[in-house]
């Protein structure tokens, strides 16, 4: 990594940690971004530093065991939390965390973001799960994350914040401006009392698009894994059902418009998810029908 590269990469940091800080996704020294240089080490934010007010020159380059190698400051005291993404995906090249109020509003109550509400919130990010509880600095939150950063770009981290990963450090940045815009919406929409969703022929339809778009998503749109085993809080509480997550999770029901949403939140019952089964016959009727316009 050239000099000039690396500069570079530091007033990217410096940017995205203003916008950050601009926006009130971060409060006091919250907050933490990073950047993968090489195959080897990391460029990241300093700990005990507003992210709004940051320069170029406090950021602390680590390896991937989170030693440092260059920089008069300390790492973040999540870096633990940044350096099991870079472990997990080769893709990614950039990680962002930050609190922003809305959507760690939805990690405290417990309610993920994964509804398909919005179109390009399905294309991009598919859904947004709730990592369970880790107590932040230590090993257990990049336990949490491991189980999904696989199969998802974005996260609430339960009763904490949000993490986004991406190609480059303005993409994750990015994503975690979606998942804000997309829980003050889905906010409004449940304060309204209806929240109407995409149906599950859209979802296919959408997910179908992503390679229309060049976007890479990590992991297909699927199943909740947990239903039969219980409702989703249940399973997300008990480690013992702590299997990676292989693809996303959307929540989307047979027919357009449907409300999924019970007016009590808590109530699950409502709600109606996506089987493989399910969607490969919506996909055999989607071709069926194609192939029928072709010829008719
Ligand atoms: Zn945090």
């Amino acid at each position: 990594m050239s000099t000039r590269a690396e500069d570079a990469f530091r007033a990217d940091i410096v940017e995205v940690g203003r916008r950050m800080y601009a926006r009130g996704y971060v409060a006091s020294n919250d907050g933490n971004i990073s950047i993968r240089l090489d195959d080897s080490t990391i460029l990241t934010t300093p700990k005990s530093v507003s992210k709004g007010f940051m320069t170029a020159d406090m950021m602390v380059v680590v390896d991937l065991d989170g030693k440092k190698i260059r920089g008069t400051r300390d790492a973040s005291s999540e870096l633990l939390m940044h350096l099991e993404v870079y472990k997990n995906r080769p893709d990614v090249r950039a990680v962002v965390h930050a609190h922003p109020p809305t959507a760690t509003g939805f990690a405290v109550a417990g309610i993920p973001l994964d509804c398909a509400v919005l179109a390009e919130v399905v294309t991009t990010l598919g859904s947004i799960p709730i990592a369970e509880y880790g107590t932040p600095s230590t090993p257990e939150l990049p336990a949490a994350v491991r189980k999904y950063i696989k199969a998802y770009d974005g996260l609430l981290l339960a009763n904490h914040g949000a993490l986004t990963i991406g190609p480059d450090v303005f993409a994750a940045y990015y994503k975690m401006e979606t998942i804000e815009h997309f829980a003050k919406i889905s906010l409004v929409a449940r304060q309204l009392g209806r929240e109407h969703l995409l149906s599950r022929e859209e979802v296919v339809r959408l997910q179908d698009l992503r390679g229309n778009y060049g976007i890479k998503s990590p992991a297909p749109i699927c199943a909740d894994p947990s239903t039969s085993s219980g409702s989703r809080a249940e399973s997300r509480d008990d480690p013992s059902t702590s299997s990676e997550a292989n693809c996303q999770i959307v929540q989307a029901p047979s027919s357009h418009g449907a409300r999924l949403i019970p007016s009590d939140p808590a109530d699950l019952d409502g709600e109606i998810r996506l089987s493989y089964r399910e969607l490969t016959a919506l996909i055999e009727d989607a071709v069926k029908a194609l192939l029928g316009g072709q010829h008719g």
